[in-house]
């Protein structure tokens, strides 16, 4: 049986860039995660694809997914369910594939308290004015939504202090760094590594 994968998860504040981030990390040739791709109730924004950015479901058919257990997490959002489907990402670590989720806040603490064992990193703004900035510059919200957002970003800041790596957002490119170098180095984190370099030793190891 091959090793089970890494579960990796980017979180953090509304508007602080975690979909930017992972698109500009699923972009480069190096990588070799598997993006499990969110199920919402939300509608489409301008140019996303069903299937690609997320499932685009109704209320009733996610709540059906929740009664049936077959989310890993769910969160409501902003008057909206978004959630992770069990089945791939189960599918996924068991053969041994490293997978990615983007999530917000809520939805990241279900996943700590079910996988002990994943790698939780929480991406930061670098002040509260440059994430207002950001979600009004997105274009999508109208003002009240944009003020819920933001008053929400302010509680979620305050979650950092549960998660095991922290990012700050400055510069895309620099964040990417940093999030590959944390991923790089979890590998060789000793309870990661211990069980199979016990094995290939032929068990001498107690
Ligand atoms: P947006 O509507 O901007 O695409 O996403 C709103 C928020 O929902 C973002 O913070 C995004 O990271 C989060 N989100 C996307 N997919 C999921 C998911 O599967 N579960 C949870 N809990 N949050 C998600």
């Amino acid at each position: 049986m091959s090793k089970r994968g890494m579960l990796i998860v980017l979180s953090g504040p509304s508007g602080v860039g975690k979909g930017t981030i992972r698109k500009a990390i699923f972009e480069q040739d190096d990588n070799k995660f598997h993006y499990s791709i969110s199920m919402t109730t939300r509608k489409k924004r301008p140019g996303e694809v069903n299937g690609k950015d997320y499932y685009f479901v109704s209320k009733d058919e996610f709540e059906n997914e929740i009664a049936a257990g077959d989310m890993l997490e769910y969160a409501r959002y902003v008057d909206n369910y978004y959630g992770t489907p069990l089945k791939y990402v189960n599918k996924m670590l068991d053969s041994g594939k490293d997978v990615f989720l983007e999530i917000e806040v809520k939805g990241a603490m279900q996943v700590r308290k079910k996988c002990a064992d994943g790698l939780f990193i929480f991406l930061t703004p670098p002040d509260l004015m440059e994430l207002r900035h950001r979600i009004i510059e997105r274009g999508t919200d109208d003002l009240a939504t944009i003020d819920k957002r933001m008053k929400r970003a302010v509680g979620e800041i305050e979650m950092m202090q549960n998660y095991d790596y922290a990012v700050v957002n400055d510069e895309i490119p620099a964040a990417v760094e940093k999030i590959k170098t944390i991923i790089r180095a979890e590998r060789w984190r000793v309870k990661r590594f211990l069980p199979d370099y016990k094995k290939q030793l032929g068990d001498v190891l107690k």
